[in-house]
């Protein structure tokens, strides 16, 4: 696995999402400052088969956006677009223009595996049972076959599936021309150091060449806001997956490039240190995924700009907040609004742009700030994709407010604690 023809994902990689496609070029102005700043961090468009479905736009949309802003700005190093959270039923209109592939195969936890399939692997991992020591994890596991039997049970369905949309891939685009990742995040719960080894067994098994792996963490990731739970626990889980995932590399011959892929990352300032960290001491590389951060920017660069602007940021509250139980619903188990905590829409029609931009702005700092009212705003941009070219229209005529507050966001906010650890 990984001949060294395949395409390699560098050691630190940010997702960005474009959801109406105007804003590569800030977002990808952030890993340039990045660069200036000694650090290569590479983009990686995503957008997933139901963000493109609610707006009503197509992958190759957003690879035209990031090949035009890559061009306009000189950018050499690697980039890529992820075809984000597929399966085998969504994968086709995203074949051609992405070289990414984020493996969804959250569905098919828990659903059992063939009886025979569980226990040919039971057998061909015995490393697996008895006393496990991972390098970098003080305390070995203590398993037992009943335990890697129950946890195979639990996942083997799921790799299978990931081998077979991997396959696929394979078929149609050819092993050397895109990055796989599997993803296990969207799932109801976290999955432990140990879980992670038996399902990189499970990968290595069906020879997947996986470069990240987005388990699902410990802790609340929702949408747009900080991270909620226990830092310190997730600090120590997070260095024991790497720990776990270099013990996979090593034992079970994947990618040496294998890292983490930290799903939902965007604002999660409370943990921004700990990964720094983890990384920075173990050498480890990780992928830190954001996606709708970037159109809360465009509203922030939107209102701040004030006049018309701020008057389509106004609209679009209005709209969010009169449809937000349709809008929230495809996202219920990532958000968490607090209904008396959001403004009326003719509260929000007085505001002037710095209270507007006060409310949405995370800034944790600002006592204004309103995560509610942000969590909706994020979950809202069926209502932008609605007013179609009248809102693309305000995001060109207040482009440098825009896109300023894009690149700040991303760089200042993200990229500077995560990579630079500044
Ligand atoms: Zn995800």
């Amino acid at each position: 696995m990984g001949d060294g023809l395949m395409k390699q994902l560098p050691r630190f990689s940010i997702g960005v999402g474009d959801r109406f496609a105007h804003q590569a070029k800030a977002q990808l102005a952030a890993c340039i400052k990045a660069k200036e700043a000694g650090l290569e961090v590479v983009p990686v468009w995503n957008k997933s088969n139901r963000e493109h479905n609610i707006i009503g736009s197509e992958p190759s949309q957003t690879r035209k956006a990031a090949d035009a802003a890559v061009k306009e700005l000189g950018w050499s190093a690697p980039y890529y677009l992820d075809a984000d959270h597929i399966n085998l039923n969504t994968v086709d209109r995203f074949l051609a223009p992405c070289d990414f592939f984020t493996l969804d195969v959250a569905d098919m936890i828990g659903k059992p595996a063939d009886a025979a399939d569980v226990k040919a692997f039971v057998s061909r991992h015995p490393e697996l049972i008895g006393t496990v020591t991972i390098p970098g994890i003080a305390e070995p596991f203590k398993t037992d076959e009943a335990f890697v039997t129950k946890i195979a049970n639990k996942f083997l369905a799921a790799v299978q599936d990931a081998g077979r949309i991997y396959r696929f891939l394979v078929e149609k685009k050819g092993a050397e021309n895109f990055v796989p990742e599997v993803s296990m995040d969207e799932t109801d719960s976290p999955q432990t150091p140990v879980e992670l080894l038996i399902i990189l067994a499970a990968v290595a098994d069906e020879k997947i060449p996986i470069q990240t792996i987005a388990p699902k963490f410990t802790g609340r990731f929702n949408k747009g806001v900080d991270y909620v739970g226990d830092v310190a626990q997730f600090a120590r889980e997070f260095r024991e997956d790497i720990a776990a995932i270099a013990f996979a590399v090593k034992t079970y011959g994947l990618p040496a490039n294998l890292k983490l892929s930290v799903h939902s990352g965007s604002d999660k300032f409370s943990i921004y240190k700990s990964i720094h960290d983890a990384v920075t001491s173990t050498g480890a590389g990780v992928h830190l995924k954001t996606a709708g951060t970037t159109w809360l920017e465009e509203l922030i660069g939107l209102a701040e700009a004030g006049g018309q602007g701020l008057e389509i940021a106004k609209e679009v509250y209005r709209e969010a907040y009169g449809h937000r139980e349709e809008l929230c619903a495809p996202y219920a188990t990532v958000i968490d609004i607090d209904p008396s905590k959001l403004p009326t829409p003719e509260a929000v029609n007085g505001w002037t742009s710095e209270q507007y931009v006060s409310a949405l702005r995370h800034d944790q700092s600002n006592p204004a700030y309103n995560p509610s009212l942000r969590q909706l705003l994020h979950v809202g941009f069926k209502v932008a994709a609605k007013m179609g070219d009248r809102y693309l229209k305000a995001l060109e005529s207040n482009e440098e407010s825009v896109a300023r507050n894009v690149t700040t966001n991303l760089f200042d906010r993200h990229i500077r604690p995560v990579f630079l650890g500044r």
